[in-house]
């Protein structure tokens, strides 16, 4: 058997692929994207088998944040890459008349896709078909902490597409480290905010456009006005979903302290209806991706008042789904991004007191807001920023492919699903396009006694 190829000798294969142009043409990127259309239809199974060794990720769960939300992708980009492709004449300057003006999108060559474990087979697929769209080829670095998904992901793309243009390569912060020192022409990274800072300042030093979907604590609000069962029920499902692993998840409630009581009591019963009274027997609640992650969580446990849930159990990574109160911004659990099933639960007064509070940290990936009061929601949306935004919902607004999805700040730059994942790979060249005749001579020197026609024309522009 041959040894395994280098990073660098991997790049170059891929620089020469491109170089041929053979993924630039409409037609080859149709076929491309229809065939992972067919592989991930084919290997449903193997997908869901693979999670649930993972982390006992539920089929139902895979199914729908794994598979289908990558297959609506596809189709969305099979329907439009047609129009995103082309070349868009844009209105043209009086200052350059005469001349045709366009927009041409061209790929940006050979990308590194570092992913992310917890939706391991999504995440770093999805980007992945930006990339395809764009005309561009691509080396995936699937996350170290899901094995059997990263395998399969390795697999798959062996066996449907030429190494040459996609392929995958496994390993954890070294292989990624030994990644980024090559001359990528793009970077698209997901994962934590420390991990983005590494991968931005490798992407510096070559100077590489990098894309980076980061994290942080996403707070969820709930004024006095908002239909409580209903919210609790959006809540319960946008934070337990993946047993919290979801980077959009809402990481803290921040809720108006006359409805703090009687939501707490929703939110328990909602997890009793979803869960049962003991969520360790259900078959739709994952388990804790690794021990560390699971001691990480357990000691935030330590100094909070358990409302809900709190049972752990090591063996199996189990946390259950969890409601802390009593809980203040100084505790170490209000320090850094939960990504796991432990809800604290804050209140607050009034809107402003509450909006201070999240302005006064840096900016989350999402922010949610339940709420009835137009104005109260006109407020949430207007006076804080966030990578994206749900009023009476959680998790929801990144399943729509119209819908750019990133972070801002600290949770991240760059979007991508949708347009946004094809625009994410590729380069918006500005183009010009004049004829030989006429040459206008306003602008060549010699400049005497054109100075005043000069004035002139800029008033026109
Ligand atoms: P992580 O940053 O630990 O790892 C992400 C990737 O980086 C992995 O492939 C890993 O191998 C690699 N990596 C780890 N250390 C590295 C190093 N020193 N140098 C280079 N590469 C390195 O993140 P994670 O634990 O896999 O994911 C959880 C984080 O990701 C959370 O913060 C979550 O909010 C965030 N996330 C964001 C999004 C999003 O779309 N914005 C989606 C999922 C997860």
């Amino acid at each position: 058997m041959l040894p395994p190829l280098t990073p660098q000798e991997l790049v170059l294969r891929q620089k020469a692929f491109f170089a041929t142009g053979q993924t630039k043409p409409l037609a080859f990127r149709l076929k491309m994207l229809r065939r992972l259309q067919k592989v991930i239809r084919q290997e449903e199974a193997a997908v869901l088998a693979a999670l649930q060794a993972d982390f006992r990720k539920p089929p139902f769960e895979t199914f729908a944040t794994e598979v289908a939300i990558l297959q609506a992708e596809i189709k969305f980009m099979l329907k439009h890459l047609r129009q995103w492709v082309k070349p868009r004449r844009v209105k043209a300057s009086f200052l350059n008349f005469p001349s045709k003006d366009y927009i041409y999108p061209e790929p940006y060559g050979v990308a590194l896709v570092i992913g992310a474990w917890n939706y391991p087979f999504q995440l770093t697929l999805s980007p992945v078909l930006g990339a395809i769209a764009a005309g561009c080829c691509a080396i995936l670095k699937p996350s170290e902490l899901t094995p059997a998904t990263s395998q399969l992901l390795a697999r798959l793309l062996q066996e449907h597409f030429p190494p040459d243009y996609l392929t995958v390569v496994q390993g954890g912060p070294e292989v990624s480290q030994a990644l980024l020192e090559q001359p990528f022409d793009k970077i698209f990274f997901t994962g934590s905010v420390p991990v983005g800072k590494i991968v931005a300042q490798a992407a510096a030093k070559q100077l590489i456009p990098v894309t980076l979907e980061l994290g942080g604590k996403s707070p969820c609000l709930v004024d006095e006005t908002a239909d409580l069962a209903v919210a609790a029920k959006r809540i319960v499902w946008g934070k337990f979903i993946n047993a919290g692993q979801t980077c959009v998840a809402p990481d803290y409630l921040l809720v108006q302290e006359t409805v703090a009581a009687p939501l707490l009591e929703h939110l328990a019963a909602t997890l009793r209806e979803f869960y049962g009274p003991d969520p360790a027997q259900s078959p739709d609640f994952a388990r804790i991706i690794n021990d560390r992650h699971f001691q990480r969580l357990k000691a935030l446990l330590g100094n909070v008042e358990v409302y809900a849930g709190g049972e752990t159990d090591a063996r199996h990574r189990y946390i259950a789904p969890t409601l802390l109160t009593q809980v203040t911004w100084e505790q170490p659990l209000m320090q850094e991004e939960i990504f796991g099933p432990l809800l604290p639960v804050l209140t607050f007064k009034t809107l402003p007191e509450a909006i201070a509070q999240v302005n006064a940290r840096p900016k989350p990936l999402a922010l949610y807001f339940f709420s009835k009061d137009k104005r109260a929601k006109d407020m949430v949306l207007t006076q804080t920023s966030s990578g994206g935004a749900c009023i009476n919902d959680t998790v929801s607004h990144l399943a729509n492919p119209y819908l750019p999805f990133g972070g801002v700040g600290t949770s991240g730059h760059g979007n991508y699903h949708g347009k946004a994942s094809f625009d994410a790979f590729s380069h918006h060249k500005s183009v010009l396009k004049k004829p030989s005749k006429p040459d206008l001579p306003l602008r060549y020197p010699p400049y005497a006694k054109k100075f005043a026609w000069m004035r002139k024309a800029f008033k026109w522009v």
